[in-house]
């Protein structure tokens, strides 16, 4: 009789710790699971340890992650290029990269392939990349907005609009360090300016308390080859506070 009291006092203080334990969770109602069997676990064994499985979904949700980012997104019809997309550009690249590179919108390999910079602006950005010693491995892309506009015209600012709060939730997730705006759409879009590239490049800019570099974008290096020197200048900027973090 006596091991039997011991017992339902320790089963009855298991409960209170459990209980405890969900009230600080901000968990108010008991989980099916423990309906259906509400016997607690009797010894050596924490509260922690006796949630269910959509509890630990809870407690590890703190920090959304880049997929809960593109499961967010899904099949966007947010603005009017969903009609005209073949794929979704998300992003691609390490969720903990220190770089950020977004530029302005997916082209037509992009769109065929839904990778982000794969058409010969893509190879140049690799090799920017590369050559400051990095692989595009170590950082990540995007763009600022997810679907190719037709014939490639510049985003409108309805589709920037509609667009623009994912690529703040991927940077979010990311928290880089520094981030390279390719392209007058990109800077503009992240900064809230309408200053054109050639004067907003060529210094660090403040996003969000995030250092920010614009510079120009690749295809238009393509079709302007003079202008890499500046691209250089600014590559070189991003190489030494990367290298200093
Ligand atoms: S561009 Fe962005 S907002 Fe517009 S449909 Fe595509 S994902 Fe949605």
């Amino acid at each position: 009789m006596k091991a039997q009291r011991k017992e339902l006092l320790e089963i009855l203080s298991q409960c209170k710790d459990y209980l405890s334990f969900r009230r600080d969770m901000g968990l108010g109602f008991l989980p099916a699971s423990f309906c259906n069997n509400p016997k607690p676990r009797r010894t050596g064994v924490s509260p922690v340890e006796v949630r269910s499985s959509s509890e630990e979904h809870i407690v590890s949700q703190k920090r959304p992650t880049l997929a809960d980012v593109r499961r967010e997104l899904g099949d966007c019809e947010l603005c009017k290029l969903h009609k005209t997309r073949t794929n979704i550009v998300f992003g691609a690249g390490n969720e903990q990269a220190k770089l950020v590179f977004v530029g302005e919108g997916p082209g037509l390999d992009e769109d065929i392939q839904g990778e982000p910079f794969v058409g010969a602006a893509g190879q140049l950005l690799t090799r920017i990349i590369r050559a400051i010693n990095l692989r595009r491995e170590d950082v990540y892309i995007c763009n600022i907005i997810k679907c190719r506009p037709p014939k490639n015209r510049n985003p409108e600012p309805d589709e920037i609009e509609a667009c623009k709060p994912f690529v703040l939730k991927q940077l979010d997730v990311i928290r880089p360090r520094l981030i390279c705006a390719l392209g007058s759409v990109a800077a503009q879009a992240l900064l809230e300016t309408a200053a054109p590239i050639g004067i907003l490049r060529g210094r660090f800019h403040s996003f969000r308390g995030v250092k920010l570099m614009p510079t120009y974008h690749p295809a238009y290096l393509l079709r302007n080859p003079a202008k890499k020197r500046e691209v250089w200048e600014d590559m070189q900027m991003i190489q030494k506070e990367y290298q200093a973090l």
